[in-house]
């Protein structure tokens, strides 16, 4: 997406669990856990991968986009479709997407990434819109100039 930005990855942290739990040092109990709203939402607006579980091997897994930012109100925390993002980004100056993976045969869920998005990472127009508003300042003064000689 064009305004996306300050891109955090997890899947370092991902792959960290993924070895505790190979290692027996934690249960599939503590990272399956997707609570019931979770589920939900992968599956009123998760977004289908080819990708599969790295649990249970047999389903694949959903991703869910979560949207936060004060410009959002109400639908602070909501999940968004992939599709409704890119919308969101032209209306709204500035909110955190946090992506979650989530698998709906075993329950395992894990963040993947989070970013910004918004109309604030547009910088080839405000860097536009800038340089007008410079040349239209030097103008007005150079106007100003003229009228007092
Ligand atoms: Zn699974």
């Amino acid at each position: 997406m064009r305004t996306q930005r300050q891109v955090v990855d997890y899947s370092l942290q991902k792959r960290a669990v993924l070895r505790e739990l190979l290692a027996g040092r934690v249960g599939t109990y503590d990272v399956c856990d997707a609570s019931p709203y979770l589920k939900n939402a992968a599956r009123f607006h998760g977004e289908p991968t080819d990708r599969r579980c790295p649990i249970c091997r047999s389903e694949n897994l959903t991703l869910v986009h979560y949207i936060y930012g004060d410009e959002l109100k109400q639908s602070a925390g909501q999940a968004r479709t992939l599709a409704e993002l890119p919308v969101l980004a032209m209306t709204l100056r500035e909110f955190q997407v946090f992506v979650v993976e989530v698998c709906l045969g075993c329950d395992w869920n894990h963040l993947v990434e989070q970013y910004l998005l918004g109309r604030d990472g547009l910088t080839g127009d405000s860097d536009g819109t800038n340089e007008q508003n410079a040349a239209g300042a030097e103008g007005a003064g150079r106007r100003r100039r003229e009228a007092q000689r």
